[in-house]
């Protein structure tokens, strides 16, 4: 996640999936921004249009709950065919699951704020629970199914992408090395530390197990390389990051306007392309993320 947009946080995630899976993994993504952009890099709008939308998108399984009909997580997982494919031409056995997005989850964030509130400290806190703990108890049943579950959030700090975090055990930041980004980290990192700070408030008493997502890291995506390294005015973000106290991953993903951007229209991440400069450098920066995750 990342407050900003345009930062590089589907490519990311895309991008990651494709490399776990292709290195076996058994990976299960989840749009969780009403752009949808993440699930539009593996269908097309026309399978979207045809096959998901009307009842299988994270829209519907929100809503399911508000019906009193909780759909199970399970249900709603597809298994996009083209990166399949390229996977299994590259020699890859792991596979790619996708849980779409809809436009309408704007909605589904307004509808979770009315359930806020209550009459005692103790309703309030049940109902804070019970919406912020929604996606953690969705994913309880078929965490062990994979061997990891990567949520693209969207560009901001509303419900929908609370529930992601409090769902989750670590939060990996994708950035761009440039003034507003940096900015928007360290705001980020304050509403990290309110959120768990208000959670386990609320989950005192054994009303709920706390949470401790750990900040896994920041990677500097669309990096202007010269010589090799990140051009100077770039480089000094870095830096500025890396003295906010955040871990930075080491290895970052340089810019290529033309890769990066027609990828999604033929639903394979560059992961799986054939320019090898990019690719290698998503294999370095997956390699890391593995480790650092003991993967
Ligand atoms: P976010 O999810 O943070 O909004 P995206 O991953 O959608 O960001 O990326 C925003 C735009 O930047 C997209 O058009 C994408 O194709 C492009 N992009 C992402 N990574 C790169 C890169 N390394 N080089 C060039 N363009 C990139
Ligand atoms: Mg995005």
């Amino acid at each position: 996640m990342n407050y900003k947009g345009g930062v590089g946080k589907t490519t990311t995630t895309a991008n990651l999936a494709a490399e776990l899976a292709w290195r076996g993994k058994k990976v299960l993504l989840i749009d969780l921004d009403a752009q949808a952009s993440l699930t539009f890099s593996f269908v097309t709008p026309d399978f979207w249009r045809d096959e998901l939308e009307d009842q299988c998108t994270i829209k519907s399984w929100f809503e399911s709950h508000e019906e009193g009909l909780p759909m199970p997580l399970e249900a709603l997982v597809i298994w996009p065919e083209k990166v399949r494919t390229a996977i299994r031409g590259h020699g890859g056995e792991g596979d790619v699951g996708l849980v779409a997005s809809h436009l309408g989850l704007l909605n589904v964030d307004l509808e979770l704020a009315t359930q806020l509130g209550g009459a005692s400290p103790d309703q309030n806190a049940r109902n804070y629970l019970r919406v912020h703990e929604r996606l953690r108890h969705g994913l309880e049943p078929i965490a062990e199914d994979y061997d990891i579950v990567l949520i693209d959030c969207p560009p901001n700090f509303n419900i929908v992408t609370k529930t992601a975090i409090v769902a989750s055990d670590c939060v990996l930041v994708p950035a761009k090395p440039d003034y507003l980004s940096t900015l928007g980290i360290s705001y980020l990192l304050r509403n990290l530390d309110q959120l768990i700070e208000d959670f386990n408030f609320y989950a005192r008493g054994g009303r709920a197990e706390p949470i401790d997502p750990r900040i896994l890291g920041v990677v500097f995506t669309m990096v202007q390389v010269y010589a090799g390294e990140p051009i100077s005015t770039q480089a000094q973000f870095i830096s500025e990051v890396e003295q906010l106290n955040v871990p930075v991953m080491d290895n970052w993903i340089r810019t290529n306007n033309s890769l990066f951007a027609d990828a999604p229209q033929y639903g394979v991440p560059v992961a799986l392309g054939r320019s090898s400069t990019p690719r290698e450098e998503i294999e370095r920066f997956v390699t890391e993320f593995e480790h650092k995750l003991n993967l």
